[in-house]
């Protein structure tokens, strides 16, 4: 079964499916994007996605290419064409095609949408978090404005190049201050000693992630005390725990930091329970 992809107004056989040359999201990376996990055939979280893809649009002047309800039929009948039950929905959305200058495109220029799904097997995901992952740091060289979800992405892209090169599986950026904003595709984590769990408030500084967000209210069912503030990379060597929350993979163990061990060395009592109920917190749709 070829692959489909969304492609402004058509689904399209992967190797049909293309943006125009001077389309400003290859040109300038000026776009946005979001992820949704597919579990079961399902979207999950697709309304607070939906809402953080709106603020992202509105954040860059980029009008929404169609009503949200038409947008829920591309992003399910995307996942349908193509059988994923287990995996993501990815969707960019471009300031269109235009002649190559700088300046936004003439007033009607039609933004540009692709979606496409792609499956991802539960067993593996799992054999990581069963094992834990390692982490590495790397100067967190981006724009003050990563809040916005943007395509442009190339200081993540180098950063998780440089962890898979030293055998990691993510990079966490670090600030000029010594603290930890977050991970290339991911949130950061920490547990400390007195079990209080610790993350960045989501400011300018990090992405607001919707699998953190919703990470939330599994803290507060756990009765477990959340404190929104930044920590060291020093404090979350010497932490009880570490994770990463993004919605491909939940809760995701970190289980060394820069080839040193977090804890014991195997994945946190606290993130393990989290991943396991976080779904219970999750909607579906
Ligand atoms: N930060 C960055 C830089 C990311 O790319 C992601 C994943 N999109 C996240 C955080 C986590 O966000 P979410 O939980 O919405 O996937």
């Amino acid at each position: 079964m070829p692959r489909i992809a969304y492609v402004n107004g058509r689904y399209l056989p992967h190797r049909a499916a293309a943006v125009h040359v001077e389309d400003r999201g290859y040109q300038f990376a000026d776009g946005v994007y979001e992820v949704c996990e597919v579990r079961a055939g399902r979207l999950i979280d697709q309304r607070r996605h939906m809402e953080r893809l709106q603020r992202s649009l509105s954040e860059l002047r980029i009008a929404m290419p169609m009503p949200l309800r038409a947008l829920d039929v591309v992003l399910h009948e995307v996942v349908r064409r193509n059988a994923v039950r287990n995996g993501i929905v990815y969707l960019q959305i471009t300031r269109g095609v235009a002649k190559r200058d700088h300046p936004f495109p003439p007033a009607g220029t039609r933004p540009a949408l692709v979606v496409t799904a792609s499956r991802i097997d539960p067993a593996r995901t799992e054999a990581f978090a069963t094992g834990g992952i390692a982490v590495i740091t790397v100067p967190d060289n981006r724009w003050e404005r990563v809040d916005i979800k943007s395509i442009a992405l190339l200081p993540n892209v180098l950063a998780k190049q440089a962890a898979r090169e030293q055998g990691a599986r993510e990079a966490w950026f670090v600030a000029a201050d010594g603290t930890v904003t977050e991970g290339a595709s991911s949130n950061a984590w920490i547990v400390t000693a007195d079990n209080e769990v610790v993350t960045r408030p989501a400011d300018h500084s990090i992405l607001r992630g919707i699998t953190r967000t919703v990470l939330l209210d599994v803290l507060r069912a756990h009765d477990l005390t959340l404190v929104e503030r930044s920590f060291t990379v020093a404090e979350a060597m010497a932490a009880r725990e570490a994770f990463i929350t993004s919605a491909s993979q939940t809760v995701m163990p970190v289980v060394r930091i820069d080839g040193r061990a977090v804890g014991n060395g195997a994945p946190g009592l606290i993130a393990t329970a989290l991943r396991a109920d976080f779904h219970r917190f999750a909607e579906e749709s």
